[in-house]
């Protein structure tokens, strides 16, 4: 069996995203999903409402602001502290239940671990379809994660519904969230996808902002 999931997705319980819950899933299927990680900034509330709420199989998940950069842990249920040391991030995450992914660990202006990436990792997200610059930090990302025998995954680090699923891993695995984690583990999954233009980026940041206006006012 292969699952077909969106590994990066932001809510709008990560106060960044516009994405609602029926969007989510609603986008997801569009695109031919069969699972989605919810990965919201530093905490876990959402992801874990938004998966009882649904049938969908939606893999709960967490990024996290170490002191080094963004870490995704998913099929993780509790809230990891930010600011910890990447070592010790990935440890929590273990200690959790979860795998630690490297997200979009060579993009620029978005806080990425870079360096400080270790096999400690279980994958390393090679294809995030919201990195900048995209071509080069796909290679980065790829070669280090040859280099560090980690399995390789994708995501799109969606903000805005319409993207969902426009970059995706493919899992071979039953449709649980404990077979496709563990899978993810075993290296039984492979990246895909394309970045998200970056005039998309900037309109939906404009109406990220635009919402966020409204709501404050
Ligand atoms: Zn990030
Ligand atoms: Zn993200």
């Amino acid at each position: 069996m292969q699952v077909k999931a969106d590994l990066h997705v932001h809510t709008v319980y990560s106060n960044d995203s516009v994405i609602t819950p029926k969007e989510l899933v609603f986008y997801a299927k569009k695109q031919g999903l069969t699972a989605v990680a919810i990965t919201d900034h530093n905490q876990v509330e959402g992801a874990l409402k938004i998966a009882k709420e649904t049938d969908f199989v939606i893999i709960p998940g967490i990024e996290i602001s170490s002191m080094h950069g963004h870490i995704v842990g998913l099929n993780v249920g509790e809230r990891i502290p930010r600011g910890l040391s990447v070592a010790e991030t990935v440890d929590r995450i273990h200690e959790a239940g979860g795998v630690a992914v490297a997200c979009h660990p060579f993009a620029l202006l978005k806080g990425s671990v870079g360096k400080h990436i270790s096999s400690k990792f279980d994958a390393v997200e090679t294809i995030n379809a919201s990195a900048f610059p995209f071509n080069r930090a796909t290679r980065k990302a790829t070669q280090l994660a040859e280099q560090l025998k980690l399995p390789k995954v994708a995501g799109t680090d969606a903000h805005y519904g319409p993207v969902i699923g426009k970059a995706y891993t493919l899992i071979r695995s039953e449709e649980s969230v404990d077979a496709i984690v563990k899978a993810i583990a075993k290296g039984l999954c492979e990246p895909y996808g394309n970045p998200i233009p970056l005039l998309t980026r900037i309109e939906n940041q404009g109406r990220f902002l635009w919402k966020y206006f409204k709501r404050s006012h």
